[in-house]
């Protein structure tokens, strides 16, 4: 980049030529985007020189925060030795080939084998294709249908979008394509709350929703069930502690594959280093992708466990599928790094210990504020929802947009946390420190408390 320009100058070139990711364009047009231009630790900075507590580690990504010059020098190294190579021709570089071997070690001892992709999106899309292919090495082509979940988010490619259960998503393109099904999340303020269900019962009651759909599509028609171990993109959903049990349970009585979709709750994020490690799931695959290299370059992939990866090495033959970066020497050689850096920093430790507790501690303390009806954490992501009557629990009109009305007053306050309805998410940083989860804790009662002034002048109480 070699020019300086202008907030308004880079505004303007920006709606002239840049189509954004998940973006009505006309108001972003009529408003400017926010320049964001450098960042450090757990802040980012942008062309107005405001400083900004990044309380969403970019896109749920920036797991060993910015700045971080292990990273930037594995990746200038790597670049200077090979920049790249490709693995298709019985060929491989050792940057991927050492981080097949770390990420073996570092997941659950079932894993033994990795294929690596570019994105979360990828792995997923990677995942539909490798089950279909694993059932039918196995002699059971009908064993098509993969079931996912309402508001599941796994992506933006076909399969990925059709995985996940966005319905506006859904909407446009054409999706879900064919052989992929759902059923509804895990959400006990919406499903289990208002039928006066313990946390505990219900989290029974909506895994019993997979059987129930295992048996209306036939069980030797289903090939795998995939989940995010806690909700992201759906709002931070926290499950009942007996749901992933119980999921397990069933995949097990109908032998169905289970797919944890990791990309989000992967290294570190709860407290462990998989998101199936807290929530007690024990996946055939798991898809990967964010924090495996904090953001810094694209990476993603599946890790295969050993039940998969013997059918597909012994009775698969070619699996016809693969990507031109898959097992990119840069992006492995940066992941290698920041794995290095979260065990050498003992960063999910800290989570599950230390810093984790503290947040849900805090958290736990905004259920005083008069817009908050419900808090959920787990290990470092949180959720808050908004509420028009705590003591009632109504909620207020989706039209009138509260979440975003909060999170603008967040913009303008120096922290990003993100509206997903009427529920405001963090997933900070894992290298956060206590003073920092005080300083966040700070920001979130000033934004709410404007909040909840704005809404009074509004009339919307
Ligand atoms: C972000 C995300 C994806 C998609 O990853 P991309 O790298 O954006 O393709 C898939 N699954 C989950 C759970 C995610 O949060």
């Amino acid at each position: 980049m070699s020019t300086q320009r202008t907030t308004r100058e880079w505004q303007q070139a920006d709606s002239a030529h840049f189509l954004h990711p998940f973006t009505d364009h006309a108001p972003l047009a009529a408003k400017g985007a926010r320049i964001i231009e450098r960042a450090d630790n757990i802040y980012i900075w942008d062309s107005e020189g405001h400083k900004i507590l990044d309380a969403m580690s970019g896109l749920w990504c920036v797991n060993v925060g910015y700045g971080q010059t292990a990273l930037v020098e594995a990746a200038a190294a790597q670049m200077k030795q090979l920049p790249f190579y490709n693995a298709f021709f019985q060929t491989a570089t050792p940057p991927a080939i050492e981080l097949a071997e770390r990420l073996a070690q570092v997941t659950p001892p079932q894993f033994q084998h990795v294929f690596f992709t570019c994105s979360g999106s990828e792995g997923n899309d990677t995942v539909v294709r490798m089950v279909r292919h694993y059932w039918a090495s196995l002699g059971q082509p009908e064993r098509q249908v993969i079931i996912g979940r309402n508001n599941g988010y796994h992506g933006s490619t076909m399969a990925g979008a059709s995985l996940g259960g966005m319905s506006a998503m859904h909407a446009q393109g054409g999706l879900p394509i064919p052989g992929i099904t759902h059923i509804e999340q895990p959400y006990w303020w919406a499903h289990g709350r208002p039928k006066g269900l313990s946390k505990d019962e219900f989290g029974l009651v909506a895994a019993g929703w997979l059987e129930a759909k295992i048996l209306e599509v036939g069980p030797d028609k289903v090939a795998a069930f995939i989940g995010e171990p806690v909700q992201g993109a759906g709002g931070v959903i926290v499950p009942p502690k007996t749901y992933w049990p119980e999921i397990q349970r069933i995949c097990d009585k109908y032998g169905i594959l289970l797919v944890s979709d990791e990309v989000i709750c992967g290294f570190g994020r709860t407290g462990q280093w998989f998101g199936c490690e807290t929530m007690g799931s024990r996946p055939d695959l798991m898809t990967f992708a964010k924090g495996v290299t904090s953001g810094y370059v694209p990476l993603g992939g599946v890790m295969v466990s050993d039940k998969v990866a013997k059918v597909l090495i012994e009775q698969g033959g070619e699996f016809e599928h693969g990507f031109t970066y898959s097992g990119h020497p840069v992006a492995a050689a940066v992941a290698l790094a920041n794995i290095g850096l979260i065990q050498e920093q003992g960063l999910v430790e800290r989570v599950r210990e230390d810093v984790g507790p503290y947040l849900a501690e805090q958290f736990e303390s905004l259920r005083d504020h008069p817009l908050i009806g419900d808090v959920d954490t787990c290990g470092l992501m949180g959720a808050m929802l908004l509420v028009k009557d705590k003591t009632t629990g109504e909620a207020f009109p989706s039209e009138l947009s509260v979440g975003m009305v909060c999170r603008g007053h967040c913009f303008g306050n120096g922290l990003i946390m993100r509206a997903v309805g009427d529920r405001m998410i963090i997933a900070p940083p894992l290298v956060m420190t206590r003073a920092q989860v005080d300083e966040l804790m700070a920001l979130i009662r000033r934004c709410l408390d404007l909040t909840l002034v704005d809404v009074a002048n509004r009339g919307w109480l």
